[in-house]
């Protein structure tokens, strides 16, 4: 089956079994030549962690399940290939809503575990993983088990945002929690340096649940920015969006994103969202999920593809190390089209290898075009790894493995836990297997 991820790096055939709750451990024993397998979810990961070249894959799309949901506490028991969309529009009709949420819905619930994933909520909420009651998971050399916070909890913790190498993530149990609406109220404020944001961002953490800025990295003059806060509304809704059919048809011959578009792009969004400054009124899913509204906008970079560069730094070393990787970017003139700037709050990670730690994060997205960028990128490992910060590995798809032992402190308690029968592309990439 041919499969690439959400950047479209790579294009390749794999070996392909279809999950099951059925399926047992020794159907999952690797193959006698020793080759490995690691889950595919919905792909949303935009490197290698989804992917393994030279071995085979699980789909985990028939694991696709509701179990069960109890109205009273709202935990909801499902399988681990449902996706986190149609648990939102199930259950926000009912007043429950998932309490973590990443940036496009089109994502499984063992995908969010696997990569413990955070939202625009983390510093009120943390990750997903901070949610979850309890894992069944399947091992190429044992028998299905139930890991939880407080049973086999070393196992749970190597599994949430253990990149689906600790075993094959087949049932959750997970809190949705109430809320007032499906809207929010918005407010959207403009900044022109990176102490506004550093203001606003403090002010808002106390009053504002959700949080986000897009910040222009082509400018060399200034870090000019949007800032986006929201809480869910205490009306009721209105009205439901209409449906999105906006879609990229086809993949072009070249990248649509270049520097000339890239500069008016970021010139023409940051004059129309200045111009709805103020409060207002978003659906949660033009809020949470503004890129889901164009399907298949991966297909706009064309045949090679794109990278995206998610890090993130502690506070005392984070905004030197921001600034200077926003110099970098813009002299290099391979700005990026959709840059996040936001702040993740202290709380802590379960997960051994769980990316959000107390700082500031930066995401940005690079047309691949080849050795120059990655000679970019080396430029901004090298901040970033003397701020002291981490690169999410989500995103990745070329970190080196040093810069990677170096951000995740915990790999060798790991490693313990790694299924002998599953690898992937990113784990031979920095672990070596
Ligand atoms: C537009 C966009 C916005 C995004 N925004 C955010 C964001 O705001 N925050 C954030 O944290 N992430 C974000 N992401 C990244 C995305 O949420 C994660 O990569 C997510 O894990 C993808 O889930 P998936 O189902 O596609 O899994 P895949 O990408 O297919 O796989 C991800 C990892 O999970 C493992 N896995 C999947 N299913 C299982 C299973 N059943 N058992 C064991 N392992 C499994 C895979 O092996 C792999 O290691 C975004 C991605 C996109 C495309």
């Amino acid at each position: 089956m041919k499969l690439s991820s959400w950047g479209r790096l790579s294009d390749d055939n794999y070996p392909a079994t279809v999950l099951s709750r059925e399926i047992g451990n020794q159907q999952l024993t690797p193959s006698d030549n020793g080759e490995t397998s690691i889950v595919y979810g919905m792909g949303r990961s935009y490197g290698d962690v989804c992917l393994n070249p030279g071995g085979g894959v699980y789909l985990s799309n028939g694991l696709d399940r509701l179990c069960s949901f109890d109205a009273t506490s709202g935990e909801l028991i499902c399988e681990a290939g449902v996706l986190l969309k149609d648990i939102q529009t199930l259950f926000s009709a009912k007043g429950w809503m998932l309490p973590v949420t990443p940036g496009t819905q089109y994502v499984t619930v063992g995908g969010a575990v696997a990569n413990d994933v955070h939202g625009k909520n983390h510093h009120s909420h943390g990750c997903f993983s901070s949610h979850i009651n309890w894992i069944r998971l399947a091992r190429t050399d044992r028998e299905d088990f139930v890991c939880s916070p407080t049973k086999e909890a070393s196992w749970f913790n190597a599994t949430t945002g253990g990149l689906g190498l600790t075993g094959i993530i087949k049932e959750v149990s997970l809190n949705l929690r109430r809320v007032s609406s499906c809207w929010l109220d918005t407010e959207t404020l403009t900044y022109s340096s990176l102490a506004e944001f550093s203001q606003i961002s403090k002010d808002s953490e106390d009053d504002w649940e959700y949080t986000v800025s897009w910040i222009d990295c082509n400018s060399r003059k200034h870090n000019r920015g949007i800032f986006i806060r929201a809480n869910h509304s205490q009306s009721g809704a209105e009205s439901t969006p209409t449906k999105s059919r906006l879609r990229v048809p086809l993949v072009p011959p070249l990248s649509l994103v270049n520097r000339m578009t890239l500069t008016a792009f970021n010139q023409a969004y940051f004059l129309s969202q200045k111009q709805k400054s103020g409060m207002g009124k978003s659906h949660y899913q033009s809020y949470f999920y503004p890129l889901d509204g164009i399907l298949d906008w991966n297909r706009m970079y064309g045949p090679k593809g794109f990278y995206q560069y998610q890090l993130v730094v502690p506070y005392e070393s984070g905004m030197p190390a921001i600034k200077a990787i926003l110099h970098e970017i813009a002299v290099s003139g391979q700005g990026s089209f959709l840059s996040v700037l936001k702040t993740f709050g202290d709380a802590p990670s379960p997960g051994l290898l769980s990316f959000p730690m107390e700082g500031l994060t930066l995401a940005l997205d690079f047309p691949n075009r080849g050795d120059i960028t990655l000679q970019l990128f080396r430029r901004i490992d090298a901040i970033v790894a003397e701020a002291g910060g981490r690169l999410y590995p989500a995103k990745d798809a070329r970190m080196p493995a040093e810069l990677f032992t170096a951000g995740y402190p915990h790999l060798p308690e790991f490693l313990l836990y790694r299924d002998p029968g599953l690898s992937s592309g990113f784990s031979k990439r920095v672990m070596g297997w």
